[in-house]
């Protein structure tokens, strides 16, 4: 007993001077700098500008603005770096220079001398897979052009049906990496604005692009920007990667609000929804905005959205089945946060696989994109030709179409069938009988008949 309590003795003592070495290190290690900053990327987006400051780990930092002239400054706590500043193109961005000067000894001042005036945001991101720690910061515009956008749209009488097209991931976020460094960021680019093209060019109907360029958009403001132009329809568009490289094949998917469909659908929404983690979104997380939508009422309007999220994905899957191979023959589901808008139906399009070397290359050629996109469009386009929304100009047609039938006359000929004629006019046997005057539904050729309206 005692001889164990005396060496316990022992080692307490030296447990002390461990830690007080430690003490000594952590002392000293003040004037030692913690993190490197490796680098800082740059995106324009219309109405903002990001940058990234790739660090070599976890930093502390003070960000404060400055007017006459205008500048924004951050203050990175014990940083080094010998990254130049001037390689950064600053072009189209509010911010004439970038630099950087060592202060205290061991801190980072990082200066942005600025042409217009701009609101600020800025947030950490941990590293996340092979992404470093970063500080992100947002440069937000001053000048807001979006409500004259909804307005007009309002307005409009016969109104275009708006197809809001959102090319995945961007900027920060490259999405899936194929072979020779294809990556799913700019192919989906490729085909939404082939998409948006095809779309605008047919009357009745308008693209729009969810994501124009280069940079990365949160999946909850993807689904805002939609509802804010007053979409129709939401198709995200990707080409993501397996973990088997011959997983192949098209396909789309709709929301889950229980499970996935399959092992596939949970693993790619498990991916896409990690994409806040790597494009970088700041604040609030998204989990707890997303307990909203457990609502009754959203409960409701989004059962209606999800059935037509469902019936749209059917036909842009069958037709994109005459192009390419498809993953699954029907639409799955999964809890994709991209595709959880209340109100405006939602699907995903998985244009194929960027892991897949066969699929890489066709999604690497423009022939091969905008025949991708001319299908997904003729499944778009189905779909609303049998639904097309209350006060859409492809509605007014059809009522239209249906009231010059009111004055339709009818030739008989050979092979004719009253009820053959009744179903393509979609009228009942019964009516066309009544506005005739006929007793039996016996009809000879040549015989002229009033078509009743519907
Ligand atoms: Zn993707």
């Amino acid at each position: 007993m005692f001889k164990w309590g005396k060496s316990n003795r022992v080692l307490c003592t030296r447990r002390f001077f461990l830690v007080a070495l430690q003490f000594l290190l952590l002392a000293s290690s003040s004037h030692v700098w913690s993190a490197e900053l490796d680098g800082v990327r740059l995106w324009r987006a219309p109405d903002s500008t990001r940058l990234v400051f790739d660090l070599s780990g976890p930093v502390k930092y003070k960000l404060f603005s400055l007017e006459k002239p205008n500048r924004i400054v951050i203050d990175l706590k014990s940083v080094d770096s010998s990254f130049n500043m001037l390689a950064v193109d600053l072009k189209k961005t509010p911010i004439s220079t970038l630099r950087s000067a060592t202060r205290n000894k061991s801190d980072l001042r990082v200066v942005l001398d600025l042409h217009k005036s701009v609101n600020p945001r800025s947030f950490l991101l941990k590293k996340h897979g092979d992404k470093p720690d970063r500080l992100v910061l947002d440069l937000h515009d001053k000048s807001v052009k979006t409500e004259k956008k909804i307005i007009e749209v309002a307005n409009a009488r016969k109104r275009d049906i708006i197809i809001a097209v959102d090319a995945g991931h961007g900027g920060e976020d490259p999405g899936a990496i194929g072979p020779k460094r294809l990556r799913e960021k700019n192919v989906v680019l490729a085909i939404s604005k082939e998409l948006v093209r095809q779309i605008s060019r047919v009357k009745g109907y308008k693209g729009v692009l969810v994501r124009t360029g280069d940079y990365y958009i949160g999946l909850r403001k993807r689904r805002n920007i939609a509802r804010d132009m007053r979409a129709d329809l939401f198709v995200s568009i990707h080409a993501d990667a397996f973990k088997d490289p011959k997983a192949h094949g098209a396909s789309v998917f709709a929301l889950s609000r229980r499970g996935a469909t399959s092992e596939t659908a949970r693993f790619l929404a498990r991916k896409e929804n990690q994409a806040d983690l790597i494009g970088g979104v700041g604040g609030v997380s998204l989990e707890d905005k997303d307990k909203v939508l457990a609502g009754v009422l959203v409960d409701l309007s989004m059962t209606a959205s999800l059935s037509s999220s469902l019936q749209v994905g059917k036909h842009v899957l069958k037709a994109m089945g005459s192009i390419a191979r498809l993953h699954k023959k029907q639409v799955e589901q999964a809890g994709f946060a991209v595709l959880k808008s209340p109100d405006v139906p939602s699907i995903l399009v998985e244009t194929g696989f960027i892991s897949n070397p066969k699929e890489a290359k066709s999604l690497g050629s423009s022939r091969y994109r905008k025949r991708m996109a001319e299908q997904v469009f003729k499944g778009i386009r189905q779909y609303f030709d049998d639904k097309p929304p209350v006060g859409s100009y492809l509605a007014w047609q059809k009522s239209g179409s249906k009231s010059s039938r009111r004055s339709a006359v009818y030739i008989i000929g050979r092979g004719d069938t009253l009820s053959g004629i009744a179903e393509e006019y979609r009228v009942s046997v019964a009516a066309l009988k009544k506005k005739n005057g006929l007793r039996s539904s016996k009809i000879r050729v040549g015989q002229r008949l009033n078509i009743p309206t519907s």
